[in-house]
């Protein structure tokens, strides 16, 4: 189906079809030739290090910045040069979203509402992200985590179909991290796309059925977090403790034979035996060169 401005509605195959996006800003290439390939109702995680490309990207997608290369389609169409309809059916989170402050979250998400055709109803919206009990407070006076959860209020009010997060959950406590992986969550179960950035890899795990793992502008690993970590992470490490007390370790895809192997060095027992499979930060790291960098 084609919409008044020649946009293709949600039959599109992909949600997010990207192909060898590129942006430079002067001398730094941000986006190097990334792909990717989002499917309707699923939750996918752009992770990477500071640096990495992501907001970038997710700008790219809103629309919100012109790229160097590349062919991307959002929904069907290309965020540079769709139109009103377009942007209405694509809900947008970012950083440091500036709702008037002076307003109560009431008026603010009823404020919003106006701003597109088919609105979510401003009262379940406020519900949804768990501010019923700040409805009638100020914008101004909201914590941290409550003003992040506010902005996603404001990024599900027009009802969209994808919705874009770049880094939502970046100066959460924990607590108020998990509450907002329980939103994302309800959200997905709704039926919407998510594309969320992060640099959180637990946050990734916690909630993206697919990710990309981006560094230096390029997607260095992608898949489902479990099979990322299957793939990347079949070596373990055996570590033990060497007569004399030193600490040894070694990096072997083959741990039970370097642990028969130890059995007969020791006769018996070995000291501090450790036998560490990879996990998904170990392979991250690896992939993402911080390796031995992160504390
Ligand atoms: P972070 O997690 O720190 O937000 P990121 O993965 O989102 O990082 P980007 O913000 O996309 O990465 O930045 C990618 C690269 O492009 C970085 O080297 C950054 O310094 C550079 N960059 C980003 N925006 C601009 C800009 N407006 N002008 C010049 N360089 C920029």
């Amino acid at each position: 189906m084609t919409t008044q401005d020649g946009t293709t509605t949600g039959t599109h195959r992909l949600a997010v079809d990207v192909r060898g996006l590129r942006k430079r800003y002067g001398e730094v290439t941000a986006v190097d030739g990334i792909d990717l390939a989002v499917r309707h109702g699923e939750v996918f995680g752009i992770l990477g290090p500071n640096g990495a490309g992501k907001s970038t990207t997710v700008e790219i997608l809103q629309g919100n910045r012109a790229r160097d290369g590349g062919e991307v389609r959002v929904l069907g169409s290309d965020p540079a040069t769709a139109g009103r309809a377009w942007r209405s059916r694509v809900g947008n989170v970012w950083q440091d979203e500036s709702a008037p402050v002076e307003l109560t979250v009431r008026e603010t998400v009823r404020q919003f509402a106006r701003y597109y055709p088919r609105p979510r109803d401003p009262q379940d919206v406020i519900a949804l992200v768990g501010l019923q009990e700040k409805a009638a407070s100020r914008v101004k006076s909201l914590s941290g985590g409550q003003r992040r959860r506010l902005d996603v209020a404001l990024g599900v009010i027009g009802d969209p179909e994808l919705l874009l997060l770049d880094e939502p959950t970046t100066g959460f406590d924990p607590d108020a991290r998990r509450q907002f992986w329980g939103l994302i969550r309800r959200l997905a179960d709704e039926g919407t796309t998510i594309v969320l950035t992060t640099h959180y890899l637990e946050e990734a795990e916690a909630l993206a059925h697919r990710l990309a793992v981006i560094a230096g502008g390029r997607v260095v690993a992608e898949g489902e977090p479990a099979a990322l970590r299957r793939r990347h992470g079949t070596e373990a490490t055996v570590e033990w403790t060497d007569p004399d007390g030193t600490p040894r370790g070694e990096r072997t895809a083959t741990p039970t034979r370097t642990v028969a192997e130890l059995t007969a060095r020791f006769d018996g027992e070995i000291p501090g035996l450790r036998v560490k499979r990879p996990s998904l930060e170990d392979v991250y790291l690896r992939l993402t060169g911080t390796e031995g960098g992160a504390p």
